[in-house]
């Protein structure tokens, strides 16, 4: 058996297809943040971009997303290559600090529910910003 492209390539080698499916749909990107000013500790909150699709827990616009959204950043185009601010689950973040991907990643286990159900994602956890203004702390972002 042949080892799987995330094993063998750089993340810069990936083809587009290849670094897309790197993301396993958690949607914890998707949640405003804030930062403790005394701390500098960064939290995500429960709270989800407007384009954030409660139901599906992805992005309702992607290919628009960073006309739609001049925050969302495309994270390929990522010029310093730091992801420290995605979290700790996140392959781009594990890969990238020579980490692998773990056993409920889909591409690990084939099926693309296995994020929800080993409760990484957001997945009926969140509201959205198009409904309320209202939001609480989520969880803190895990140190780099
Ligand atoms: S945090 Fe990473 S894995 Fe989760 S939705 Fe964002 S890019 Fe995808
Ligand atoms: S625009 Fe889409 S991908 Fe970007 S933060 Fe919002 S929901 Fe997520």
């Amino acid at each position: 058996m042949s080892e799987p492209f995330w094993k063998t390539k750089t993340l810069d080698e990936m083809s587009d297809a290849e670094w897309e499916s790197l993301c396993d749909g958690c949607g914890l990107c998707c949640m405003h943040k804030v930062e403790d000013e005394s701390s500098g500790d960064i939290y995500y909150t429960n709270l989800a971009c407007r384009l954030f699709d409660l139901k599906t827990c992805k992005c309702s616009d992607y290919s628009n997303r960073t006309k739609e959204v001049p925050d969302c950043m495309s994270l390929r185009q990522n010029k310093y290559k730091d992801f420290n601010w995605l979290p700790g689950s996140c392959a781009y973040r594990r890969l990238s600090n020579g980490q692998d991907l773990l056993d409920w990643h889909p591409l690990v286990s084939g099926d693309p529910n296995t994020v929800h159900r080993a409760d990484i994602s957001v997945l009926g956890k969140v509201l959205s910003e198009k409904d309320t203004n209202e939001w609480t702390v989520a969880q803190k972002l895990d140190e780099p």
